[in-house]
Formats: C-alpha cells, sequence, structure tokens
C-alpha cells in the first residue's frame, strides 16, 4: 500500500431518514439509526508507527517477526537441558559444573552447554544449544564450581517460548482499532514500522446566534459570548479529530450558507449550534431544509431539543442545539459515536455502572434524561444543584452523567442509577 488512496464513498442521500409516523425518537433508536446509515468518510494513508498514537487502523497489521522472536530467559539462573538431571542425587537436590561464560541479552553464549552440565544465564538472553530450562538465581547455591538447587522443576521452567505471544504473520490488531500507547509498544515489537491508517476525521465547527461575541472580544448590550466553539474545539481534540474553525455567525443565512460551503469543502463534517429548532431565527434548520435534505429528529431527551441532521453538499451536518449543557450532551452522546463511525472506528456505546443515587427527583416518563453528575465515593453519585440548562457550571461540576432511561419515574435517595464515566466518552 502507497500513500493516500481514492476517498471513499460518499454517505447515502436518505441517510437520516427515520421511519415515517415518528414523532419522539426515542435515543436508542436514533442512534441505531446512525450506526446503521453512518460509514466512514475518510481516505487511508500510510504512515510511520511512532505517528500513528489516536489513528484508526485501516487494515489489520501483520506481525513481521513472532514474539519473542527466539526462546529466552525469563529470569537471571542457571541454564540447563531437563532430562539430563531427572534424576539427582538423592537428598533432593541435584549439583551441576558450570561451564565457563554466560549468555546475557544481547549477547548470547556461542557454543552449546552439555548434557549435566549448567551455564549462567540472564533475563533476555536468547536460551543456547543444550538448555532449555532456567532455575532461578534465588534457588540455588554455588559450591565448587557447581550449581546446586532442588529438584523437581517443570521442564521449560522460567523460559518464553518463541512466538509464545503471537507467531509471524498474525494480524496484530484488528481494523477500526484506534492505536493506543499500549499498541505502540505492540506495532514495536511485532517489527511494524508503518501501517496504513484512516486520515483524520476533520470537522468544522459553527457557533450561530446574533447574540454571539467571540471569546476575547467586546460585548454589548444583551450580547454573551460565544462557549460553544471552546468546548466543542475541546471535545474534537480529546477525540483524535481535526477541528476547522467557522467562527461565530450572526443569525444571517447568507453567512450561515458561506460557511456551511466552506465546512462542506474543506471538512468531512459540520456541526453547528443553535438555531436548531423551528423558531423564527432558527437560520441552521431553514437553510438545511431548503437545501433539501434537512431530517429534524425530535429525540426524546433531556437536555436537548430538535437534533437538526442533514447533508449539506453531500458532507453530513449535525445542527446541535445552542444551549451549551444541550449541546455538550448531544455532542457526547450523538456527535462522538457518529464521528467516530465516520473516521472508520467501530461503533462505541459508553458503559454505565450502578452507583446510589445521593439526590431524589421525579421526572416524565417516555423520555430519557442524563444528568451532570459527580461521583461521591466508592458507590454513590451527586448531580448538579440546578438542572436548568442554562447553567453551565454543571459541565465543571460533573465527573460523568447519569443515564436515567425513558421508564424511569421517581429516584429516591439510594436508588441505584446509571453512572457514565466521562472517560467512557473519551474524555
Ligand atoms: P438556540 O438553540 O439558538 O435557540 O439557543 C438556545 C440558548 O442557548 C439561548 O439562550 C442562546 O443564547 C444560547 N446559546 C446559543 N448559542 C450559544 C453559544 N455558542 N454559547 C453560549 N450560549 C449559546
Ligand atoms: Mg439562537
Amino acid at each position: 500500500m502507497t500513500g493516500s488512496q481514492p476517498a471513499p464513498p460518499p454517505l447515502r442521500n436518505d441517510c437520516f431518514a427515520l421511519p415515517p409516523g415518528v414523532d419522539w425518537t426515542p435515543v436508542d433508536t436514533a442512534l441505531d439509526r446512525l450506526r446503521q446509515s453512518l460509514t466512514p468518510l475518510t481516505a487511508i494513508e500510510t504512515i510511520d508507527t511512532g505517528q500513528a498514537l489516536g489513528r484508526v487502523l485501516a487494515e489489520a497489521p501483520v506481525a513481521q517477526n513472532p514474539h519473542p522472536p527466539f526462546a529466552n530467559a525469563a529470569v537471571d539462573g542457571y541454564g540447563f537441558a531437563h532430562g539430563t538431571v531427572a534424576a539427582g542425587t538423592g537428598d533432593g537436590t541435584c549439583r551441576l559444573p558450570l561451564v565457563a561464560g554466560r549468555a546475557a541479552a544481547g549477547a548470547g553464549f556461542a557454543g552449546a552447554v552439555p548434557p549435566g552440565h549448567a551455564l549462567r544465564i540472564l533475563t533476555g538472553a536468547r536460551l543456547p544449544g543444550g538448555v532449555d530450562t532456567i532455575v532461578l538465581e534465588e534457588d540455588t547455591r554455588i559450591e565448587d564450581g557447581t550449581v546446586r538447587f532442588s529438584t523437581g522443576l517443570r521442564k521449560a521452567a522460567n523460559t518464553r517460548p518463541m512466538g509464545e505471544d503471537f507467531q509471524i504473520a498474525a494480524p496484530v490488531l484488528p481494523p477500526g482499532r484506534r492505536i493506543t500507547s499500549g499498541d505502540l509498544a505492540l506495532l514495536a515489537t511485532a517489527g511494524i514500522a508503518r501501517i496504513a491508517v484512516r486520515e483524520r476525521l476533520r470537522v468544522a465547527i459553527l457557533s450561530t446566534g446574533d447574540e454571539l461575541v467571540p471569546l476575547g472580544q467586546p460585548r454589548k448590550t444583551g450580547q454573551i459570548t460565544d462557549a460553544n466553539r471552546p468546548m466543542l474545539a475541546g471535545l474534537l481534540g480529546r477525540w483524535g479529530f481535526d477541528c476547522l474553525d467557522l467562527g461565530a455567525l450572526p443569525d444571517d443565512p447568507a453567512l450561515i450558507r458561506r460557511a456551511l460551503d466552506q465546512g462542506a469543502d474543506e471538512a468531512h463534517a459540520i456541526l453547528t449550534t443553535g438555531g436548531a429548532s423551528a423558531g423564527d431565527e432558527d437560520h441552521i434548520s431553514a437553510l438545511l431544509r431548503s437545501a433539501g435534505q434537512l431530517t429534524t429528529w425530535r429525540i426524546a431527551l433531556k437536555p436537548g431539543r430538535p437534533l437538526a441532521l442533514a447533508l449539506w453538499n453531500g458532507v453530513p451536518v449535525f445542527g446541535l442545539p445552542g444551549n451549551p449543557v444541550a449541546a455538550f450532551v448531544c455532542s457526547l452522546i450523538f456527535a462522538r459515536p457518529a464521528l467516530l463511525a465516520l473516521a472508520g472506528a467501530p461503533w462505541e456505546t459508553p458503559l454505565g455502572f450502578p452507583l446510589q443515587a445521593r439526590f431524589a427527583k421525579s421526572k416524565k416518563p417516555g423520555r430519557s434524561e442524563f444528568l451532570r453528575a459527580r461521583r461521591a465515593d466508592a458507590a454513590s453519585v451527586d448531580v448538579f444543584a440546578s438542572e436548568g440548562s442554562g447553567r453551565v457550571s454543571g459541565l465543571s461540576f460533573a465527573d460523568g452523567l447519569i443515564a436515567l432511561g425513558p421508564e424511569a419515574r421517581t429516584i429516591a435517595e439510594g436508588d441505584p442509577v446509571t453512572y457514565i464515566p466521562f472517560s467512557e466518552f473519551g474524555l
């Protein structure tokens, strides 16, 4: 494989279509729909393994050597041929004359060890001829040029056979894998210097709203600072994607149209915030509708209003709510798995676990809720004092989300609730 390959096929026009007649879409249905319709959009390139941390494997890399590449010593001790000492001396020990020299890692023993003899051997040394078993240094006594130790060692004790970890030509990692630091050790051990990975996913971000001012610029009365782009840029960075910042724009269709055109030209996907519902100022929805392929997903989810999903010049646009809390939660629940799928990684479902609620609440059945939550101790979890979605400080309070399913109604203090740590969302 060489260089970049042609770009993969675009998404189908109807990829965001929902089944007809659906009113409020349950979260799981929405996620299933995305899972079925999203395919990788990133091209394949071959890069140095050392540069591959966080990248998505396009193909299974194949071991260039077995591991270990040769049988070697697992400990410091004395090596010998197991068959030649089986009898012992009658007192439960055996005594083997030592051969001059030693075997060390990277400085092997040239000759072979004669039957009934032993050789000093150090961890990582290739086993010389005539050695198949090692007695641990701490279990021996050296007496008059011999090594003495208890009999009963099993054959091959304290050795690492060739290929015990993996064989040559074995696929060491699956396609879709996102390379971890542990994987870099594995790939290096397998002698894989170059690997085929997916190009990094480029995601454009755009904030919309007449009231928005970019961070660092003075605010006039009635204006607020754009919180969503710093947050989304942070999330994208943590997820291993490149971010193209299209700025904060007023609710002006012509300006937004131009930004979406740029995003579609230069990025694989676009995240917008604000203007996603059906209100007068909701230009994102209006624009996407005029482009012909908008689907507004009314997801039965709190916090979160409708999610606008569309293709703009063939590029997927995720129209997130403007409210930073809702935008954050929708990014974790919907945008992250969707973007990972576009990046060529397998679908990810965050895993929660039960903790005892240190709060009480009642909720509407029929919709899911995600509460900003913080683990209090090994057994219990707190929620942020206010559920108001305008309370951005709750995002910093939280170290995870509590997921309440559509069926949940009342939660009493001490009830088990499902807590999903932010680490499950790649944070
Ligand atoms: P919208 O979704 O445009 O109706 O916005 C919902 C609420 O979120 C409004 O109170 C907006 O002022 C606020 N909002 C929208 N975009 C942002 C942003 N980028 N940063 C901070 N607040 C925002
Ligand atoms: Mg707005």
